[in-house]
């Protein structure tokens, strides 16, 4: 039975004393029962803002966000009436909807001798950092994060969801489905792989359909990715797809949700996508940043090189994935996603993926983030549950020291995070703190 006491500990673990005050005043007063999910007690709260991003691309002034328990209840614009008392007066801020990342991996950390554990760490070392991983997440203002893949984030999701850990709601696609050629299976496999992943609790399949990112071919037939994106449909559950050249056409020809990278597609490809109403997840450049940045890090670890000099072909990606964006960005009805790709030395740092995508994959500001709101949660089915501040849905509600269509370094200056009704960080202005060593730049 997770009693108050225990929950606190939690928090205090993770350093975050100070907001239990705010967390507990919005929960109910007894514990729930063992199993329940934390709902905050059906008290209203009610927020000013004078700019609102409203996740689909418009802007609304001097609005007042109501929300009852998880739930945003009700929106007045400036014509409305003036609804009060503001329990959080986030005038001169942005505010918007949570963000959501559609590719992360987070419980890839560091070991304890500072060396990429990748996503095998078991230990009780690996545990505390994934959740550390999920909680800088929810600081950068990442309310919703998927996770394409380890059988150790199934914990992590359901803590968070039954409210023992704070973090970003966890969509899992467990243990994906690597592409071996004939290797891998008859589709006839492949399609009791599939639901086999259904059965352990995946909400969704991740697909490795091709090698390397500068060479390397499919790793699965037509056929074998036919039957996978078929049998996850049959299952309700959605495909991510890793692909490169070839494997993109062939991911979106079977039928496949959203193809994740795509370096090497081409512009029929792209327009394929777009035809066939695939998402596309592109990346701008944090993940291969941050592997330069930590190259000691990973150096040597598996699938890493083994020399530092070996990191030098990577410099390459970072242009051609500039160039991919660049060139997606053109494609009339092409839904371009946020994913970040993250990994170890990522997490917390997602937002610097907006500013790659803005300043160097030629992305407007306001699509990047819709990309990141009502599209993010259009890809993943959720439409009717986040990604817009919207009377029904839940109420994931984040706040910037800045304007991010004006500049969109304003992602890095997150002072309040607000997922399903709790508010999870609330800082003064121009004082973001850090959180286990992840900060505003
Ligand atoms: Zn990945």
């Amino acid at each position: 039975m997770r009693s108050p006491k225990a929950f606190l500990c939690i928090l205090g673990i993770l350093g975050v004393g100070a907001l239990t005050q705010r967390i507990f005043s919005q929960t109910p007063a007894q514990p729930p029962a063992k199993g329940k999910r934390i709902v905050p007690a059906q008290k209203r709260i009610v927020i000013a803002a004078s700019a609102v991003l409203d996740g689909k691309g418009r802007v609304l002034h001097n609005t007042r966000i109501v929300i009852e328990g998880s739930k945003i209840v009700a929106l007045y614009t400036k014509d409305g009436p003036k609804i009060g008392p503001v329990d959080y007066d986030l005038r001169g801020l942005t505010v918007l909807p949570g963000w959501i990342d559609a590719h992360v991996h987070i419980t890839w950390s560091f070991g304890k001798d500072g060396k990429n554990v990748g996503a095998g760490g078991t230990t009780q070392e690996a545990a505390y950092q994934a959740a550390s991983n999920a909680w800088v997440t929810l600081m950068a203002g990442f309310t919703t994060v998927q996770d394409l893949g380890s059988p150790t984030t199934v914990p992590l999701r359901d803590a968070i969801a039954q409210g023992t850990l704070p973090g970003p709601r966890i969509l899992t696609a467990i243990e994906p489905l690597a592409g071996r050629g004939d290797l891998t299976g008859t589709p006839d496999e492949i399609r009791a792989y599939v639901r086999k992943q259904k059965e352990a609790g995946a909400d969704l399949i991740k697909i490795f359909a091709a090698g390397g990112m500068l060479q390397g071919r499919m790793t699965l037939s037509q056929e074998q990715l036919n039957a996978a994106c078929d049998e996850a449909k049959k299952q309700g559950l959605r495909t991510l797809v890793h692909a490169y050249r070839d494997a993109v056409p062939a991911a979106t020809l079977a039928g496949c949700t959203q193809v994740e990278h795509g370096l090497g597609a081409t512009d029929d490809n792209l327009k394929l996508m777009a035809e066939k109403g695939t998402y596309f997840d592109p990346q701008g450049g944090l993940l291969i940043e941050t592997y330069l940045l930590n190259k000691e890090r990973y150096l040597g670890t598996p699938f890493f090189p083994t020399t530092l000099e070996g990191f030098a072909p990577m410099e390459k990606i970072l242009p051609m994935n500039h160039e991919l964006l660049q060139r997606a960005v053109k494609i009339p009805g092409l839904k371009i996603v946020f994913g970040t790709d993250a990994v170890a030395g990522a997490h917390g740092r997602n937002a610097e993926e907006f500013i790659d995508r803005v300043r160097d994959g030629g992305v407007e500001p306001m699509a990047a983030m819709v990309s990141a709101n009502s599209l993010g949660a259009e890809a993943m089915g959720m439409a009717d549950e986040i990604g817009s501040i919207t009377v029904g849905l839940e109420a994931d509600i984040i706040a910037l020291d800045g304007n991010p269509l004006k500049d969109i370094t304003a992602v890095r200056r997150v002072v309040f995070v607000m997922k399903g009704g709790v508010v999870y960080k609330n800082a003064a202005r121009g004082a973001i703190p850090v959180y286990a060593g992840v900060g505003p730049k």
